[in-house]
């Protein structure tokens, strides 16, 4: 913002006043002129210091302002640009503030003939129910958001000084396109002050003395605040912005006349569907969204400081099993009948999933303590999520997802977080359109994923050229609404949690050797689940209780299903202590306590048939690796490279930060060991996890053998797929401190 000697800020109210003294502030946009209406505020302004000059003349100072901001009522925009018109200089930057933009476009158009170049629209999202240079603050954007919506025809440089702008004033500043904006701010300002002023106005001509309010909770007061705002301001943002409102109460109409129906017939599933569904929202809302009403949110950054390590002891239960949370949601939802499921892990992925199928009409109580509830809808009784479905940071739900919806009748998008964004979808929607599904992804094969509805599938004979058992399962459950045999042949076994489930819900699935199959056109039968505690989440306790100096730990109702005991079998051939008590068989799947003692570990060529047993393991494999005792070599897990992030490198990378010796290949890696058990250590230092959950918890137990701490960078992924880790590992004596960054 060098080249801004002068701004002029023409409305010095709320948003225009409070512009004025955070850029004051800032010491950034030069000379701040200010021009207002009433000769008063500007002598109040100049006297509080919001401004240098001002006057209510904006002629005046037009051509030598370098910045101008135009904070009227959006009724009154067209009128300012009618008087900056013959006056401004071509560089001269212009922004504005109004809550509605398509009719601030339209104003501008209307004067310019088109929207000047450097005219940036933008619309801050904070405000009181304060007018006036008296209402303004200092502080009213710091960490609000700012929405600007460029045009293509928009000067870039010009955009860049109004990000500036804003952002001297503490905002996060977000663009959109200019009708998205106005539909967002209909559906989540607009609706909602139309809403307040309608049930005050409307109780109040009900109860002349006003006396109703008397007997007004609390409820009553948070859902009418927003009743006090400006009602002249108000009005205009109703005249701008009138076609997206009416719109957007078009769409509350119809939802409130269901509700209306639901309690005129007592009908309890409707009700409680349609409340279930709105308390779930709300939550889930609250996760993805920040403090702002509809703004994508930043994951907090957690980072995490570990010190080096201890002895572990103690009994720990780690959180259900994530694949079989996944699937039990998800047949459940397709089955007939309700079904229950105790130990359902509410870990973020597993949650995007229940909340998708909340997205298609299913009703989903819970979950409270790992218990839900699923009143199934029957294979065919999903309906169209009104907007696309978000699966945050799940690849999982949107794989599997993807092959269910392939065989529903209506079309659906499925979109993620910026992570799930950068991972491939090709190898699922590859197999759909064999199948006869038509699945579009975006560049380079990518979510989000369109999948159009009402196609005829038919099942198909697919060699799997990867060992996925995502891969396996999508195909499985579009054959589910296939035509006839739909069959999968795997290259190397990968997790059965879907066949093993789908058999649990009554569907008969013939499984022999690498080959599943099954066909169409049957139905899921409810039943109840208990879901096994997590071997993935439990490995980084063998490891753990492995490599930490006279150690000896119990995990409890571990699920120990034959395709996901990798772990175990590599770590027991490198010479752990791992025994397995109290085994038995829950729902299908064995489950086993398991006792972990220190060990002597020695380096191992890993079995290339164990590789797709322990995927998701390897990287605090890597770290039982690095504290063995020689080289451990690992091949044939080029998957491992579109993980969550390319788990070879990003592990690698950390390591060799740890002064740990490893070699990189394309499908794997050698890891040099430090020898643990004869002193040996790796050095503290500094790993960044990527984002990536498992990279985190894999450090995080690396410090058992380090000689310093280990700063673990960027964790807050962590809660997504083990709720509760730091203060299991803490339990047992590890020394994980979480800062919020
Ligand atoms: P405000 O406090 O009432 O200030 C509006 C300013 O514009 C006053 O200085 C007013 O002058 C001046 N003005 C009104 N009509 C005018 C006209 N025809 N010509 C020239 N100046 C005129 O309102 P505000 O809350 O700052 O709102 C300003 C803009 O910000 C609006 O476009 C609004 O949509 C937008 N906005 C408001 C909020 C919010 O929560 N308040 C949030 C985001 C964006 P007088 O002193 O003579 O009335």
């Amino acid at each position: 913002m060098k080249s801004i000697k002068k701004t002029l800020v023409i409305g010095l109210g709320l948003i225009g006043g409070s512009l004025a003294l955070a850029l004051r502030k800032a010491g950034l946009g030069g000379t701040i002129i200010g021009c207002d209406r009433d000769q008063s505020e500007v002598e109040l302004a100049i006297k509080i210091g919001m401004i240098d000059q001002g006057s209510t003349r904006a002629e005046d100072w037009i051509a030598e302002a370098d910045l101008i901001v135009v904070s009227v009522p959006v009724i009154a925009m067209e009128s300012v640009m009618t008087q900056l018109k013959p006056l401004l200089r071509n560089d001269t930057i212009i922004t504005d503030v109004g809550s509605s933009k398509g009719s601030v476009q339209t104003s501008a158009v209307k004067v310019w003939g088109r929207l000047p170049a450097n005219f940036i629209l933008g619309h801050p999202i904070a405000g009181s129910e304060k007018s006036g240079v008296s209402a303004a603050l200092v502080d009213l954007y710091q960490k609000h958001k700012v929405i600007l919506t460029p045009t293509q025809d928009n000067n870039r440089q010009a955009v860049s000084i109004v990000t500036q702008m804003w952002r001297s004033t503490g905002a996060d500043v977000l663009t959109m396109d200019i009708a998205r904006h106005d539909e967002v701010l209909a559906a989540t300002s607009h609706l909602p002050h139309m809403l307040a002023f309608s049930l005050v106005d409307t109780l109040a001509s009900q109860d002349e003395s006003l006396e109703i309010f008397r007997y007004a909770a609390g409820g009553f007061r948070d859902f009418t605040r927003i009743a006090a705002s400006d009602p002249v301001m108000w009005r205009d943002i109703y005249i701008a912005n009138k076609p997206a409102v009416l719109q957007a109460l078009t769409e509350f109409e119809q939802g409130l006349s269901r509700l209306r129906t639901a309690i005129e017939e007592s009908d309890s599933d409707a009700m409680l569907g349609i409340f279930t569904r709105a308390k779930a929202a709300r939550e889930h809302f609250s996760r993805i969204l920040e403090n702002s009403a509809y703004i994508p949110m930043q994951n907090k950054l957690i980072n995490y400081r570990t010190a080096p390590g201890n002895a572990l002891s103690g009994r720990i239960r780690v959180p259900g099993d994530k694949s079989i949370s996944h699937r039990s949601i998800m047949l459940g939802s397709l089955a007939e009948g309700v079904t229950q499921v105790k130990g359902f892990l509410e870990g973020e992925d597993s949650l995007a999933t229940l909340q998708a199928f909340r997205d298609m009409g299913v009703v989903i109580e819970g979950p409270h303590q790992g218990e839900v509830t699923i009143h199934g809808v029957g294979l065919n009784g999903l309906k169209k999520p009104a907007g696309a479905l978000y699966l945050g940071n799940s690849g999982t739900s949107m794989r599997l997802l993807s092959g269910l919806l392939a065989g529903q009748a209506f079309d659906v998008e499925l979109t993620g977080d910026a992570s799930l964004t950068k991972r491939p979808m090709e190898r699922v929607a590859k197999p759909l359109r064999e199948m006869g599904a038509v699945v579009e992804t975006a560049e380079g094969g990518r979510p989000p994923l369109v999948i159009r509805g009402g196609q005829a599938l038919k099942g198909i004979d697919y060699q799997m050229p990867m060992a996925s058992a995502q891969v396996k399962s999508c195909v499985l459950l579009a054959g589910l609404y296939a035509e006839g045999e739909t069959k999968t042949t795997e290259p190397a076994p990968t997790r059965d949690h879907t066949e093993r489930m789908l058999t649990g819900f009554g569907y008969e699935v013939t499984r022999k050797g690498a080959t599943a199959s099954l066909q169409g056109g049957g139905k899921l039968v409810a039943g109840n689940i208990d879901v096994p505690s997590d071997i993935s989440s439990a490995a980084f306790f063998m490891v753990a209780g492995s490599i930490a100096d006279r150690s000896e730990i119990l995990i409890e109702h571990v699920g120990m299903n034959p395709t996901r005991v990798g772990i175990v079998n590599i770590l027991r051939a490198m010479g752990a202590d791992i025994t397995l008590e109290n085994e038995s068989e829950v729902g299908g799947e064995p489950v086993a306590d398991v006792r972990v003692r220190s060990a002597d570990l020695k380096g191992i060529d890993i079995p290339q048939d164990q590789v797709p047993l322990a995927i998701d393991e390897f990287p605090v494999l890597f770290v039982a690796a690095a504290c063995a005792e020689g080289v451990t070599r690992l091949r044939g897990a080029e998957e491992l490279r579109v993980k969550e992030s390319d788990r070879i490198q990003v592990m690698a990378d950390g390591l060799q930060a740890l002064g740990i010796q490893c070699t990189v290949y394309e499908d794997g890696i050698d890891i040099v060991g430090i020898n643990a058990v004869q002193g040996g250590k790796m050095s503290g230092g500094r790993v960044h996890s990527h984002d990536d959950h498992r990279i985190a918890m894999s450090f995080a137990v690396a410090s058992l053998c380090s000689e310093g701490e280990i700063f673990i960078e960027d964790c807050a992924n962590v809660a997504t797929s083990f709720p509760g880790f730091v203060e299991l590992a803490n339990k047992i004596g590890m020394k994980i401190n979480v800062e919020e960054a």
